[in-house]
């Protein structure tokens, strides 16, 4: 189902109009929301890639961006890799994502737009009677998530207070250091982390996190970010501080990219001095391809997807009928690193990168689930 409300007049909505039809016969969606807010004037995009495992979850982006066309971009492509995300980590949930498009000049909104905003965002996610649900993304946080569920009580992410899982980044951290730890038994023959170097990029909420958990296991760390004040963790954790791009090829086991996506590519890859690469950064590769040259100088890659779904697991545990328990969440969350060993074993069985694996197993669990729906045939890309 496409939908364009309210947004014949501006060229924002035509350039949305356009690329919703060049899309179209190339799409997998199920379905994509563009919707003009009344309060606000700001569009609020929906997309559902996939409801095939469940509901399809996926956090609210408030975020600027050149044009409408980029949001709904945006919005297409991460609702898909959410298909992913949740697929392989076998939750009951498909793919979605929102998005509320700030504008692009002026000075940033003033608490009465953005509460509006908000507001306007609630009324689409609920106009879609469950078949999405939202949480916090990039620009959102438990608070916004709270004036969502005004308008909607198809929001998960709430504050602990009112009985949701809070802000995902320790459970993304838990994730992400489960994750090391299995790629380490790739790596170098063994989960310990005891004198392992490792570089943290990024230690921003889960960057920062990850790094207590890798000191408190024994791990000798470097961190690295754009931001100085972050060197004060540097010096309470007793780890080396290196610029972001010296982090990135220092001589270690392991980096952990934090921060943007990106970071691996045909020009960085082949400077890397590291044994493997396991991070919570979003699309770590710059294209599909650069896995198979990680693969290729022998670098093990844990898929970000599979490494990073800790928050997404947690809020899982939200909306599950028996309400969120944290033991519950973290046991869950730590099943990541089981995840990724069957990731590496399909890898070996079918000769591939983790990559290929990871979407395959996605892919399998999509197909196995009920048979070939939309979404369900093909998640490509992520
Ligand atoms: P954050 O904004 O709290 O932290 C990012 C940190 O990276 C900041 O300290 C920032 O200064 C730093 N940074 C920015 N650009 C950098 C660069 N070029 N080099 C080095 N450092 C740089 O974000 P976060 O919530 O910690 O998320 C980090 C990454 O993990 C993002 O890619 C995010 O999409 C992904 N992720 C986060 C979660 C979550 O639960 N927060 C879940 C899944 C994935």
């Amino acid at each position: 189902m496409w939908r364009v409300e309210k947004a014949t007049a501006s060229r924002g909505a035509r350039y949305a109009r356009r690329i919703i039809e060049r899309y179209l016969e190339t799409l997998d969606h199920e379905e994509l929301v563009v919707r003009r807010g009344p309060r606000s004037g700001l569009y609020s995009i929906v997309a559902i890639h996939s409801t095939v495992r469940g509901p399809a979850l996926g956090g609210c982006r408030m975020w600027t961006y050149h044009d409408a066309r980029a949001a709904v971009r945006d919005a297409l492509r991460l609702s898909r890799a959410m298909t992913a995300k949740s697929a392989v980590a076998d939750l009951p949930l498909g793919g979605g994502k929102g998005v509320v498009m700030l504008p692009s000049a002026g000075p940033p909104l003033d608490p009465d737009r953005r509460r509006a905003a908000l507001l306007d965002f609630g009324d689409t996610v609920d106009s879609l009677g469950g078949r999405y649900v939202t949480a916090e993304d990039v620009g959102t946080s438990d608070a916004d998530m709270e004036v969502i569920a005004e308008r909607t009580e198809h929001v998960a992410g709430l504050s602990l207070e009112r009985g949701g899982s809070g802000d995902p980044s320790a459970s993304t951290a838990l994730g992400v250091a489960a994750a090391i730890r299995v790629t380490g038994e790739r790596a170098w023959g063994s989960p310990s982390l005891v004198g392992r170097r490792i570089a943290v990029l990024g230690v921003g909420h889960v960057g920062a996190r990850l790094a207590r958990l890798l000191a408190e296991e024994g791990a000798r760390l470097v961190l690295a970010d754009v931001d100085p004040a972050k060197r004060v963790l540097a010096d309470e954790l007793g780890a080396g501080w290196a610029a972001p791009a010296d982090a990135l090829t220092a001589e270690v086991d392991l980096v952990a990219p934090c921060a943007l996506g990106g970071v691996l590519d045909h020009d960085s890859v082949p400077t890397l001095r590291c044994r493997a690469v396991a991070g919570a950064a979003n699309n770590q590769l710059a294209a599909d391809d650069v896995a198979a040259l990680l693969q290729a100088r022998g670098i093990v890659w844990a898929p970000d997807f599979v490494a990073n779904a800790g928050g997404i697991i947690n809020i899982a545990v939200e909306l599950e009928a028996a309400g969120y328990d944290p033991a519950r969440a973290r046991a869950r969350v730590l099943g990541i690193g089981d995840t990724l060993r069957e990731v590496f074993a399909v890898a070996d069985a079918s000769a591939t990168t983790p990559l290929a694996a990871a979407m395959e197993l996605a892919g399998r669990r999509l197909g196995a689930d009920r048979g070939a729906g939309p979404g369900a045939a093909r998640i490509p890309g992520v």
